[in-house]
């Protein structure tokens, strides 16, 4: 039971953030002027899609400041209920925003409010709902950017600032371990470069050196009974180094009787890149490890297909493939479309005279 006093003192807190997010938030016509900006059109140029990150960033800076949650924790939440949006988008419609986050009504609300379109903080407040009023106007608007952000960071604020207590205000919050690691993992990528805008790419073998590789993606294959080939193959000599496609973060790294040695990163799209039959791993990368586009990785090989060690059973290839997380469950898709358009998009910059993304 919480006293009267104790009460009070919850009234004061929450009238004094309140004070304090009116005062930071007056100007949030600027956030919707942002977004309106944002959401012109897929073939906006590019400077759009910065206006977004920068747009984001402020948001993230701000709530940072008003609540001393690290930004790349929020930045991190945002990015993954986005990548859950892009998985399941006719159960979690929301009107474009900059922020990412979705709660249902009944979340938003108190799975006991009588009123599932409440918005008002207090009643809300009463019946457990996560709707907070972050913007000031006395709303609980659950597609407000602030409010939404300043609902969940108030989840956050319950639980403390330790990375132990973001671990479990995340449990409490997904009840699911994979969202608990995919935002821990997001938040390290976040946290390590400093910036939003981690979405370049690079084709995972040195653009001039001979490899060939064409669509296999479907095609049965025959070792280890029945499975259809989810990945793409690319042929190349032993040794040729093999380079990570994207900014994200070791998840696996090892022996795998198909893959043999492999290794799978996870990217900010929640998707998990697997690159196997690798002859060695580059010694410096672990599990946890933060690696940027065209970061070697390890070398081309033909390992797998038996015990740890087992190699030269097919020739030397790089099998690369790229699953989806969708939640609960992983789905692997065509990668070949991604590696024709990363390979010309890298050959492009090379005539420019860059070799990896800007970072
Ligand atoms: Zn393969």
């Amino acid at each position: 039971m919480i006293s009267i006093s104790q009460f009070s003192l919850l009234c004061l807190r929450c009238a004094a953030y309140g004070l304090i997010a009116s005062i930071i938030w007056l100007n949030t016509s600027a956030y919707a002027k942002a977004e309106e900006k944002a959401s012109v059109s897929k073939t906006s140029p590019p400077k759009q899609v910065e206006n977004i990150y920068d747009s984001r960033k402020i948001l993230y800076d701000k709530m940072s400041v008003l609540t001393n949650i690290p930004w790349y924790r929020l930045a991190a939440i945002d990015q993954y209920e986005r990548t859950m949006t892009k998985a399941h988008p006719k159960d979690r419609k929301h009107p474009e925003r900059l922020t990412g986050i979705f709660m249902s009504e009944p979340a938003w609300t108190g799975w006991l409010n009588p009123d599932p379109k409440d918005v008002n903080p207090k009643s809300i407040e009463i019946f457990a709902g996560y709707g907070r009023d972050g913007s000031g106007d006395g709303i609980a608007d659950a597609n407000n950017d602030v409010d939404v952000l300043y609902s969940m960071a108030s989840h956050l604020l319950k639980y403390g600032y330790a990375d132990d207590d973001f671990y479990i205000a995340l449990w409490d919050y997904y009840q699911n371990s994979r969202a608990v690691q995919r935002i821990q993992q997001f938040a390290k990528i976040y946290q390590t470069f400093d910036r939003l805008d981690l979405f370049e790419h690079a084709f995972p073998l040195p653009i001039g050196n001979s490899y060939a590789y064409h669509d296999t993606w479907g095609s049965a294959r025959g070792w280890g009974g029945n499975r259809i080939h989810e990945g793409t193959d690319l042929f190349a000599y032993y040794g040729l180094p093999v380079r990570s496609t994207c900014y994200g973060i070791i998840e696996v790294k090892g022996w795998n009787p198909f893959g043999g040695w492999r290794i799978g990163i996870r990217d900010l799209e929640n998707r998990y890149h697997y690159y196997a039959h690798l002859s060695g791993y580059n010694k410096s990368i672990n599990i946890g490890d933060v690696v940027t586009p065209g970061q070697t990785i390890g070398w081309v090989g033909s390992s797998g297909y038996g015990k740890p060690g087992t190699q030269g059973k097919f020739p030397p290839h790089l099998h690369y493939g790229i699953y989806r997380d969708r939640g609960l469950v992983e789905w692997s898709f065509d990668p070949y479309p991604l590696l024709r358009q990363w390979e010309i998009e890298e050959r492009k910059r090379l005539k420019k005279g860059k070799t990896v993304p800007s970072s």
